[in-house]
């Protein structure tokens, strides 16, 4: 595999920008020995800048679902391109993307835009508190809602570090991070309604909301038991705080009308980014309307200059209509599990114990002898990280971009993955199967 070119970028790079990239999930360490530098994309491949080319399953980290380039998307944005950047005013494609959203997720009654997925969990967490007059959160073990300070805390520790699971201890991932913060903060382990019961009974009223991935899907791809969902709902109506669902991935990606529609239980807040606009930075918070109209001039305050960017809406617009149309979903997911099943079936060829916990175009490939987890205590210690990533730098040889070497980082199909690329991925994890042996 010849990436030589991304060795010299990323030996430019790092003289400049901290590990060379603008996130920490991009450079080294996480990319061993450096990254690779992609140079463009179209439909399910990038293409590095030493001319190799990859069936994508980064997809820009499941922000891009119908496909790099996609026609229809590039041709608004060009359309709004030639019309204006951005104003700092009212826009129409405002309505036009709140109307779409409320139409494909019914419990979206008002909405408001922003700009990353970070941005908009930081203001539903504002928006419960300022709705409640209350100011603690539950958040939970495992889970992913962003890099602003309430959040980035127990995200991924190490699970003999996080003490007992009616209190657990509030592990700051990163330096910086004040201890006033973590004060506000309540973090339980997830999937366990009877930590959340106990904790809620003694703290309701300091709780203004709970936050949680609908599916723990920045820790192992783990689903909600049966009922856990719908009794984090009641507990939130009888103790007056607000649930929020953190679809920022899985909104528009694990079906149409995202969580609520999935599972069959309305949040009172939802946070989307990513699917929403096919990878152009754009985001959005909304929910009930008695909620979101308590945000406003002299109420909660939301703003931000970029928000609402009529480039971003004008793909958004264009991604929603393609992702409300009959059909598409239907065979999303039946390339989907194709995948999982050729993965599986290649794993056990090879005599590789692996278990691949999701479905359809989003699941985690872990090299494990466990056949079910639970929380993020549970797959924390459980797999195999540094033989997950020898065997994604196996896949990148042969054509693959299988997400990040991380094994936590989830992989995403596209709309526009074609069954031949399903079948060549196969083949080619099959070969790395056998080369990692
Ligand atoms: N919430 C969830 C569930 C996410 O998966 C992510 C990103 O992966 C975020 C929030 C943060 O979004 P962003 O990276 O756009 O700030």
């Amino acid at each position: 595999m010849n990436i030589s070119k991304s060795k010299e970028l990323y030996e430019k790079a790092v003289e400049l920008i901290p590990e060379g990239v603008s996130s920490n999930l991009r450079g080294y360490p996480a990319y061993s020995p450096h990254p690779i530098f992609i140079d463009r994309g179209e439909g399910s491949k990038v293409y590095d800048v030493d001319g190799n080319e990859y069936i994508d399953y980064l997809c820009a980290f499941g922000a891009v679902i119908l496909g790099h380039c996609h026609p229809k998307v590039t041709e608004a944005v060009k359309q709004q391109l030639e019309k204006g950047t951005m104003f700092g005013t009212a826009h129409e494609l405002e309505i036009k993307v709140a109307e779409k959203i409320k139409k494909m997720v019914p419990s979206v009654e008002m909405v408001r835009f922003a700009c990353s997925g970070t941005e908009a969990t930081m203001t539903a967490l504002r928006i419960a508190r300022g709705y409640t007059g209350k100011d603690k959160i539950i958040k939970f073990e495992g889970h992913y809602h962003g890099h602003h300070d309430y959040v980035l805390i127990s995200y991924q520790p190490v699970a003999s570090d996080c003490g007992s699971r009616i209190s657990p201890n509030k592990i700051p991932m990163s330096p910086g991070i004040p201890e006033a913060i973590l004060q506000t903060m309540i973090v339980l382990p997830w999937n366990d309604l009877e930590v959340v019961e106990k904790v809620v009974k003694r703290k309701g009223d300091e709780i203004a909301g709970i936050i949680t991935e609908p599916i723990m899907g920045n820790g192992g791809m783990i689903f909600p038991e049966e009922g856990y969902l719908k009794g984090l709902r009641e507990i939130c109506d009888e103790n007056d705080i607000v649930l929020i669902f953190d679809e920022v991935w899985s909104g528009f990606r694990i079906a149409r009308g995202g969580a609520a529609e999935y599972f069959g239980v309305e949040p009172d807040l939802h946070t989307f980014a990513k699917a929403m606009a096919n990878g152009y930075p754009i985001a959005a918070v909304g929910g009930k309307r008695e909620i979101m109209e308590s945000v406003g001039l002299g109420k909660i305050f939301h703003g931000g200059t970029y928000t609402a960017n009529p480039l971003c809406l004008a793909a958004a617009y264009a991604t929603l209509n393609e992702l409300d149309r009959d059909g598409v979903y239907e065979e999303f997911y039946r390339l989907g599990n194709k995948l999982i099943e050729g993965l599986r079936e290649a794993a056990e060829r090879t005599g590789h114990n692996v278990y691949i916990p999701g479905f359809a175009g989003f699941y985690n490939l872990f090299f494990t002898d466990k056949k079910e987890f639970k929380d993020w205590r549970d797959i924390e210690g459980s797999v195999d990280r540094a033989k997950y990533e020898k065997w994604v730098w196996e896949m990148y040889k042969r054509g693959i971009y299988h997400s990040t070497p991380d094994t936590f980082e989830r992989v995403n199909l596209t709309m526009a993955h074609t069954e031949e690329d399903i079948e060549k991925t196969i083949q080619a994890a099959e070969e790395a199967f056998k080369a990692i042996k």
